[in-house]
């Protein structure tokens, strides 16, 4: 990053449009989306940008559908990342041991005469991070304060004044929070947060195997949960040979499992993944993830916004956390540039109604999806595990309302920001 574009005792005073709190990957496509429509932007991330490029390895990778591809392709982060990203072909569904699956293949979803597009994509969450620091130096009208944090806030009628760590002071008709699930911003703001927990966490690791995926991203439905193989870009000497794994076990278990050397883990590993690729091999470190679910009560404040994480988490069963994140950005982006084309203040309370209640309703949707599916899949009682099978084998003979399931995946469904149907802010 350019010295120019780090915080620095000299910059004491800035005067911005908006203010993100938080630049990891929902606050970081926020920024480069308003920048590039012309709007001042000042952001904050307590994390050194800089050291983004050498760690930050979380060991998470998102599958990230075809519609929030198109917004990071809006923004310029595909073209960074576009050849460390492996296309998913294939989705297949799973009951543990059944015979009976689900099967979505990407060519029963094409345009005649066009290439059928991929249901999304699967990309690690370090690549947006490293694509982050080459743009946001080139981005005019775009300030990182990274490291750096907020130590005061105040918001009213006539904006928002914030001091920051090194005594940066920033005034703002706008600020957003995107700073994942600990939002300070929200909790300050004394908005409300629902919680619970789901006494699981996700084990989550990357694998090298002998045989190709193929793109085809797998999903089992086991006793404690969820398990899934999801198709990574792999080495240039073994393409399509690498896989990230998110392995969900019971919160009395995972700690064991977590804890187990090197050949034990692998052990259970294989016993859950199968041969179907040949051998495997566990490359880099494993992680653990606690499951929960959480939202806020409202998305907005006076002249706050909520997006992503710090409004919303769901369970990752259907890979959606930031995709619904990417489609909040998408939409406070387009609310704010209407605004601002119809000469509207854009921290007024009527604008950031306009993007509460877009989002709202689709995000509590998903936290309702998300939840019923954890409760059906992750339980291995007989009728319901009975019940379950029919149900996936009946919507595999159903191309309806299997087409139905596939666009959603896709994410193509329901009231599309801009971005997201690849029209410009
Ligand atoms: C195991 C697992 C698998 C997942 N798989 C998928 C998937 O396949 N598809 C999918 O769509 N989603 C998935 N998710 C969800 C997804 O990872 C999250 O929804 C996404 O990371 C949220 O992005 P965010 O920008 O809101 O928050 P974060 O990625 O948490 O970023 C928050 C940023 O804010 C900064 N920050 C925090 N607090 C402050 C502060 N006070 N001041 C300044 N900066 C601050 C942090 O340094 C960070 O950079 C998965 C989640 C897990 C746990």
């Amino acid at each position: 990053m350019s010295k120019s574009k780090m915080s620095s005792k000299q910059s004491k005073c800035k005067n911005v449009d908006v203010l993100v709190i938080g630049g990891g990957l929902s606050g970081g496509t926020l920024s480069l989306a308003l920048a590039q429509a012309g709007f001042d932007v000042a952001t904050v991330d307590r994390e050194d940008m800089a050291g983004w490029t050498d760690r930050g390895f979380d060991g998470r990778a998102s599958a990230i559908a075809l519609s929030s591809q198109r917004v990071l392709a809006g923004v310029g982060i595909w073209d960074v990342i576009g050849a460390e990203t492996a296309p998913m072909l294939d989705i297949r569904v799973s009951d543990g041991h059944s015979p009976l699956f689900l099967h979505y293949d990407h060519e029963e979803l094409g345009t005649p005469g066009a290439d059928p597009e991929p249901f999304g994509y699967m990309v690690e969450n370090r690549s947006i991070r490293k694509a982050l620091n080459v743009l946001v130096p080139k981005t005019k009208n775009l300030t990182y304060f990274a490291p750096n944090q907020v130590e005061s806030l105040e918001r009213d009628a006539e904006g928002v004044h914030a001091v920051l760590q090194d005594g940066t002071q920033i005034e703002a008709r706008l600020v957003v929070a995107c700073e994942g699930r600990q939002s300070p911003t929200r909790d300050a703001a004394g908005i409300g947060l629902t919680k619970w927990d789901y006494k699981q966490a996700g084990i989550v690791c990357t694998v090298e195997h002998e045989h190709p995926h193929n793109f085809c991203a797998q999903e089992r439905f086991l006793p404690s949960g969820p398990f899934a193989i999801l198709p990574l870009v792999g080495s240039a000497e073994k393409p399509g040979c690498r896989s990230s794994i998110v392995w969900t076990e019971r919160a009395d278990l995972w700690p064991i499992i977590m804890d187990l050397d090197d050949e034990d883990f692998l052990e259970e590993l294989e016993v859950r993944f199968g041969d179907f690729l040949g051998e495997i091999e566990i490359v880099g470190p494993k992680f653990a993830y606690p499951f929960s679910l959480q939202f806020a009560h409202s998305y907005t404040a006076e002249r706050l916004a909520l997006v992503a994480d710090s409004a919303h988490g769901m369970h990752p069963i259907a890979g959606q956390g930031l995709n619904m994140g990417l489609r909040d950005v998408a939409a406070l982006a387009e609310v704010l540039v209407d605004a601002r084309r119809a000469g509207q203040d854009i921290g007024a309370p009527q604008t950031l109604e306009n993007y509460g209640r877009w989002r709202r309703f689709d995000n509590n949707l998903m936290l309702g999806v998300t939840d019923a599916l954890v409760k059906l899949f992750s339980n291995d009682i007989e009728p319901i595990q009975l019940a379950r099978d029919l149900g996936m084998a009946a919507v595999n003979q159903m191309p309806n309302l299997k087409r139905f399931f596939m666009r959603h995946a896709m994410g193509t469904v329901g009231e599309l920001p801009r971005l997201m149907r690849k029209e410009p802010l």
